[in-house]
């Protein structure tokens, strides 16, 4: 019985796994890898290159995509994706904007709305050279090109392990924050980590989010929980021998003509 790859780095080796299903595909960094990077967290960056070449293959497969908020239907998922990117990278604007936009395909930019125009000042305690975050005009650039953003808290910070009242000011406050600051109605939660637990899903229902992504490996299933969305992590293709068959294999089997 073959099982969901780990990661997604191409439509073959998923397509036999959609149905009803809908992929919903988490990015953090769209850039090269910088001089100085923590081994565990390389992949959170695909490169441009890899990044250009999902988008295309894709659409030339006939997929479009939804707004996250798709997670809330009933409907089947048919040839739909839902791109996500968490953090709200400056490299995504300016690196994942310009194949998106040729796609005609929308995604969603999860921001941690104190640092806009900082750092990943989470990851500090990593070496890594700090990688930019959007500032508030390039945030209204991204929302200009049809783009959408959702709350990522305040400060990205491990929400379980906050008091009632500090996860509630740092999953409510980002909403009120990005609201006022791009007078948009944010109704899309993404939890730091992937933490989180009833209790914190509570908050965030409380909060009036209608859908909230954690790192829960897999497709979006139309029973599952829109507070709790399972995602895919977009990466490079690995190259050990095992993934190379699987790939071969996949391509074989491919059912998505060209021209679909
Ligand atoms: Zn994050």
């Amino acid at each position: 019985m073959p099982t969901l790859p780990k990661f997604y780095s191409s439509l073959p080796e998923i397509a036999p796994f959609l149905g009803e299903d809908l992929p919903v595909l988490m990015y953090h960094k769209i850039s090269e890898l910088p001089p100085l990077v923590h081994p565990p967290l390389r992949g959170l960056y695909v490169s441009p290159k890899v990044f250009r070449k999902q988008v295309n293959e894709l659409s030339s497969a006939g997929f479009h995509t939804v707004g996250i908020d798709a997670a809330l239907s009933t409907q089947p998922h048919q040839r739909e994706v839902a791109f996500t990117f968490d953090d709200g990278f400056e490299s995504v604007l300016l690196n994942a904007l310009p194949p998106l936009t040729s796609a005609g395909f929308t995604s969603i930019n999860y921001l941690v709305a104190d640092l806009l125009g900082k750092t990943n000042l989470w990851d500090a305690a990593f070496p890594e050279t700090p990688q930019r975050l959007m500032d508030a005009a390039q945030v209204r650039d991204w929302l200009a090109a049809g783009q959408k953003i959702g709350a990522h808290t305040l400060t990205h910070p491990k929400l379980t392990q906050l008091s009632d009242d500090e996860a509630r000011r740092e999953i409510s406050d980002s909403r009120k924050k990005l609201e006022d600051l791009f007078g948009i109605e944010v109704t899309d939660f993404c939890y730091p980590y992937g933490d989180h637990d009833e209790r914190i899903t509570a908050l965030v229902a409380e909060a009036g989010y209608r859908t909230a992504c954690s790192m829960k490996h897999g497709l979006h299933r139309v029973e599952d929980q829109p507070l709790r969305i399972r995602r895919m992590l977009a990466r490079h293709a690995s190259r050990s021998p095992r993934a190379l068959l699987r790939a071969w294999r996949a391509r074989l089997a491919y059912p998505f003509s060209k021209h679909a």
